[in-house]
């Protein structure tokens, strides 16, 4: 499949992606990675009449740490280089992040896909998505006239849809506490494929006891959510077998109830394993 006709620009910075954004108007749209707009272009799911490719905006890629401690991550950044992590910014604060990455399609996807590309894609089984809303992350976006931050509950609307609004770049993902004892895990028919079902939990311990925790999941609906119900369960001190049980019981997937259900509960349980001894 070859995709409908489109026109190329490329970008020099972020000011001149957002220039061409603006002038370009709805029938544009920004190129990363491209690998999940270019196949869905050249499925003809999307059919944009103007590519604008941020892939060299440099500035954009980047993973620091900064004077409060929280990470930030330039949307340019591949999955592969936070798996990596060659300037060891991660530690043990953040290594569940490139721990995940395992799980992001295969390496030359991982090479050339990028976190910004991911989040802004919000798929419901995105690893990135689950990780930035269980972490409490925040959005940096720019548009034509403002920056806003935008946290990580209010970004994913539905499916493939978000906050961003078309003239809009996501430039960084901040994600402001330490998340030591955290884990994600998934399954997915085939090593590399999307997920069925995936969850990412981050539990809270002092002392050695598990005080609470967030737990988030992605294939259950349009759009990766966190289960209240379950992390009450952490918060008054129950076991991870009962806390798991709760995620399954809160959650109703459209398709294949049962077995996402079913997954739901021995992923949430393994995730909350790993997280305590991570
Ligand atoms: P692009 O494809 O370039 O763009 C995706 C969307 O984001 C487009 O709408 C684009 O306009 C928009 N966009 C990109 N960057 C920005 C930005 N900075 N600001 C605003 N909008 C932006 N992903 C997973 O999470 N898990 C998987 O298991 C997985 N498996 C995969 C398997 C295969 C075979 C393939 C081909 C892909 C897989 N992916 C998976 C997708 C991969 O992670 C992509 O890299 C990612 O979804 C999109 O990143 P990208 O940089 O390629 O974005």
């Amino acid at each position: 499949m070859k995709p409908a006709p489109f026109a190329y620009h490329r970008a020099r910075d972020v000011d001149g992606a957002l220039r061409l954004l603006a002038d370009l108007g709805d029938d544009a749209k920004v190129v990363a990675g491209g690998q999940s707009l270019v196949a869905m272009m050249n499925y003809r799911l999307a059919r944009p009449r103007h590519l604008v490719d941020i892939a060299g905006l440099r500035e954009l890629d980047r993973m620091e740490r900064d004077s409060t401690g929280a990470l930030r991550i330039g949307a340019l950044t591949t999955h592969h280089t936070v798996e990596r992590d060659p300037q060891g910014v991660l530690g043990r604060d953040f290594a569940v992040l490139s721990r995940a990455m395992e799980w992001v399609g295969h390496l030359p996807i991982r090479t050339r896909g990028t976190v910004g590309g991911s989040l802004a894609h919000a798929d419901a089984t995105a690893e990135w998505c689950l990780l930035t809303l269980v972490l409490r992350a925040q959005f940096v976006v720019r548009g034509p006239r403002v920056e806003r931050t935008i946290p990580a509950s209010d970004f994913f609307h539905g499916y493939y849809t978000s906050a961003l609004a078309p003239d809009e770049l996501l430039v960084e993902v901040v994600f402001p506490r330490p998340a030591p004892h955290a884990a994600l895990t998934e399954f997915a028919e085939r090593r590399g494929d999307f997920a069925l079902v995936a969850t990412a939990v981050d539990l809270d311990v002092v002392d050695g006891t598990v005080r609470g925790g967030r737990v988030g999941l992605g294939g259950v609906a349009a759009a990766v959510v966190r289960v209240p119900e379950a992390e009450e369960v952490l918060a008054a001190g129950g076991s991870f077998a009962d806390c798991a049980a709760a995620a399954a019981a809160a959650v109703d997937p459209p398709e294949d109830t049962a077995y996402r259900k079913s997954l739901v509960r021995t992923l949430v349980q393994r995730a909350c394993e790993e997280a305590i001894t991570a």
